[in-house]
């Protein structure tokens, strides 16, 4: 039986740690502190751990630490590791892996279920009827899905996730992708850009945040864009201009906005704030019916959650174990 510790627990992990236990007869330590110079010294004793933190794990004390202690793993629970020092890993014979992949279909449902909410104009329903007004407007009459053509920007995981749902919801399917993917021909037509811009009535996007792609949404993308055109960003916030995605409602350039994600969301999604901290930008977005935001949520589903705990504590094992694991990071540094 090997013991491992859980670093940075969140209360939603716990069943599924449960679960893993008791599924493998292997044990596992939760404590909420994340790894760190203070924290290191709690590993002792443990075969491996885990962590699941945006902050640095600390000086290279950390990794000689974990070498001393006999640790030969890092396992990050999630996609992203730069808060390890991959240099500081490898000089002190630490695999370091992570969580590539754990649930495409959470985000993609998000989105599609953001689109649906606007598409029958469910928030200026919810506006009228708390005034009391239940009417019919003519200006609310709504399409469905089969009618209309879906475009997306980036088509890796999510995004082909994503056009599997739309197409089997009958929807026409366009995509833009630097990539093009023999294996989504079934499901999607790949045209350039543009294409995804102009004729799409919900446009949906799902490439990293990258140079080339920060602020790939602007003035000028909204402006080739149908003004019943909703987007859908559940990616990243840095892909779209906040400021000109609010100009292009002010100007109905474009019909709505769901969006999982903003430029500025780290310092309030994920936690609760005063409300003065709220940033203004958010306030006139949320403020409007035809925009739904959700706080960086799209992931969070029990499945999505099970399969992150579990690769990371497989994995774990696996190496402990002195085996080799898919999800280990052999990146240049
Ligand atoms: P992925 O790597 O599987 O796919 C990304 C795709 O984007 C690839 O096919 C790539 O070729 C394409 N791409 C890259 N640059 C491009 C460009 N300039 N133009 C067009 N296409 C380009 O990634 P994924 O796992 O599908 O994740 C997609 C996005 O979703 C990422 O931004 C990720 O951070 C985000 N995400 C959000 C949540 C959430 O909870 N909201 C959760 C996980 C991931």
């Amino acid at each position: 039986m090997a013991r491992f510790i859980f670093y940075d627990t969140h209360d939603y992990e716990v069943p599924f740690v449960h679960e893993w236990e008791k599924k493998t007869g292997n044990s596992v330590e939760m404590v909420t502190e994340a790894l760190n110079d203070e924290t290191v010294s709690r590993a002792k004793g443990f075969d491996g751990l885990t962590c699941m933190q945006t902050t640095s794990l600390g000086s290279e004390k950390v990794y000689a630490t974990l070498e001393e202690y006999g640790i030969k793993q890092i396992t990050v629970r999630m996609v992203g590791v730069d808060m390890v020092d991959l240099k500081a890993a490898a000089a002190h014979h630490l695999t370091v892996t992570h969580v590539p992949v754990y649930s495409p279909r959470a985000i993609a449902e998000m989105g599609v279920t953001q689109a649906m909410y606007l598409l029958r104009h469910i928030g200026e329903y919810n506006q009228r009827m708390d005034k009391a007004d239940f009417s019919w407007p003519a200006d609310l009459i709504a399409d469905e899905i089969y009618t209309r053509t879906v475009g997306l920007i980036g088509t890796g995981n999510i995004g082909g996730a994503t056009a599997q749902i739309y197409k089997a919801l009958g929807a026409r399917v366009i995509a833009f992708d630097v990539f093009e993917n023999p294996a989504l021909a079934p499901f999607v037509e790949f045209v350039d850009k543009e294409t995804v811009l102009r004729e799409s009535d919900i446009i949906s996007l799902h490439t990293p945040l990258i140079p080339s792609t920060r602020n790939m949404i602007g003035a000028k993308e909204f402006e080739m864009m149908k003004p019943n055109a909703i987007l859908i960003n559940q990616a990243r916030g840095g892909l779209v201009d906040t400021q000109a995605l609010i100009d292009a409602l002010d100007k109905k350039e474009i019909a709505g906005a769901g969006l999982d994600t903003l430029a500025d969301e780290t310092t309030y999604f994920g936690h609760e704030v005063s409300p003065a901290d709220v940033p203004e930008d958010y306030k006139n977005l949320a403020a409007r019916p035809n925009v739904v935001i959700t706080p960086h949520v799209a992931f969070f589903t029990k499945t999505a959650v099970r399969n992150q705990v579990h690769i990371a504590l497989n994995d774990a094992l696996t190496i402990v174990n002195g085996g080799r694991v898919r999800n280990a990071i052999h990146g240049e540094f």
